[in-house]
């Protein structure tokens, strides 16, 4: 099979749907592989690192999507690329199809196999291919926590370790699953004082054991949120709803009875945010101040590390993205978690979940 990479074009996306390693892992398969000039600039990878990986070098994009027999991305096609893409041919992607109408009437239009990354599943019920990003802005949580933190940021002026003599700083995390668990790492390992809360107590089990006694853990409730976010320097809001929208666990009134300059890290925010005063931000301007309190709401946190990213993600992708290569469509008819991920295929929805978000029949 012929598998291509053309470069990202969404809006200060810089990862990159096929590193040179994954390159070398397809080749290695017998397949060959097209990637347009350019496509892993913002990792650090140039055209001779695909070059050596086993790669052919296309000078646009436009003729990835003509001569691949796959297409492999990061971000959902934008419309110029949903254009390009046609019936016999498979796109490996994230895609968010169930907010977004045009590009999925644009992928019905084009007769395209669309497999999404998000909708892939594991044997626990899990999102494998969503999980990295979790892992990278659960940890990154911490580090722009930290930075927001520091009195010139407009931050309390708070070191989260502390100093021998000094109290270490307090962090709440809501919401104990990937990116909590991943904040808690950092947080920890910073000497900071984390309380992780969360609303499953099988979880909070688990999160005791694995931190063997150094974060404390609460079951959430609004009076526990409300001591918790009280007494913090800073908050991560992690909680996850599959399928609706991030509960609102922390009103504005709550802002007032918070030390002045804490910091709130919604990571969240993708799904509407679990801060009533969150409103989504970029990496060019992430923070604003409600109530003396300090936001941080970047709604895509992996795009600020795309070498981290790139890497957590094809580690991830390769297994499925090699098996669709290696054996075509039957790869989906031979693993049911695969399958799970096919959106799109021939002019027809093929997830539950996005027909009935969009109003089309299966
Ligand atoms: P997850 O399913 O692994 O964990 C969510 C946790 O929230 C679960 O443990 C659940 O029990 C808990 N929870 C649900 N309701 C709660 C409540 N009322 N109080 C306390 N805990 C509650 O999800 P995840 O992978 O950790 O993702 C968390 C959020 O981060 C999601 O909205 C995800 O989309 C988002 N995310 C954002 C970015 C970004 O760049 N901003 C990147 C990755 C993930």
């Amino acid at each position: 099979m012929r598998v291509g990479c053309p470069k990202e074009i969404k809006n200060h996306e810089y990862r990159v749907g096929l590193t040179p390693g994954s390159v070398r892992e397809y080749v290695t398969h017998g397949h060959d592989v097209l990637v347009e000039t350019g496509a892993g600039a913002g990792i650090g990878a140039d055209d001779n690192a695909y070059r050596a990986a086993g790669a052919k070098i296309a000078k646009t994009a436009a003729e990835v999507f003509e001569k691949s027999d796959m297409v492999v991305k990061v971000k959902e096609p934008q419309p110029q690329e949903w254009a390009q893409l046609r019936e016999n041919q498979i796109l490996y992607t994230y895609l968010h199809l169930a907010p977004d109408p045009d590009q999925t009437k644009g992928l019905i239009e084009s007769g395209v196999t669309a497999v999404a990354y998000e909708t892939v599943t594991d044997e626990r019920g899990g999102l494998p291919l969503l999980a990295p990003m979790s892992e990278v802005a659960g940890r990154l949580s911490i580090q722009a926590g930290a930075t927001s933190l520091q009195k010139a940021n407009g931050g309390r002026g708070v070191l989260l370790g502390g100093v021998p003599g000094v109290l270490p700083g307090k962090v709440a995390v809501i919401g104990g699953g990937v990116v909590g668990l991943h904040a808690a790492k950092m947080a920890v390992g910073l000497g900071a004082d984390v309380t992780i809360i969360d609303r499953s107590i099988p979880r909070l089990r688990q999160l005791d054991d694995i931190f063997n006694g150094r974060v404390h853990t609460r079951y959430s409730t609004v009076e526990a949120l409300e001591e918790e976010c009280f007494s913090a320097d800073l908050i991560v809001g992690a909680v996850l709803i599959p399928g609706a929208a991030a509960p609102k666990l922390v009103s504005r009134e709550m802002l007032s009875g918070m030390k002045k300059g804490a910091v709130l890290v919604d990571v969240a925010i993708d799904q509407g945010g679990c801060f009533e005063t969150s409103h989504a931000t970029t990496h060019a301007d992430p923070t604003y101040e409600v109530d003396g309190i300090i936001h941080y709401c970047v709604a895509n946190m992996p795009g600020a590390v795309p070498v981290t990213s790139a890497h957590a993600l094809n580690n991830a992708t390769l297994q499925y993205g090699l098996a669709l290569a290696d054996h075509g469509l039957k790869a989906l008819v031979d693993n049911p978690h695969l399958r799970n991920g096919l959106n799109v295929h021939r002019g027809r929805i093929t997830n539950a979940a996005v027909a009935e978000a969009l109003g089309y029949e299966m």
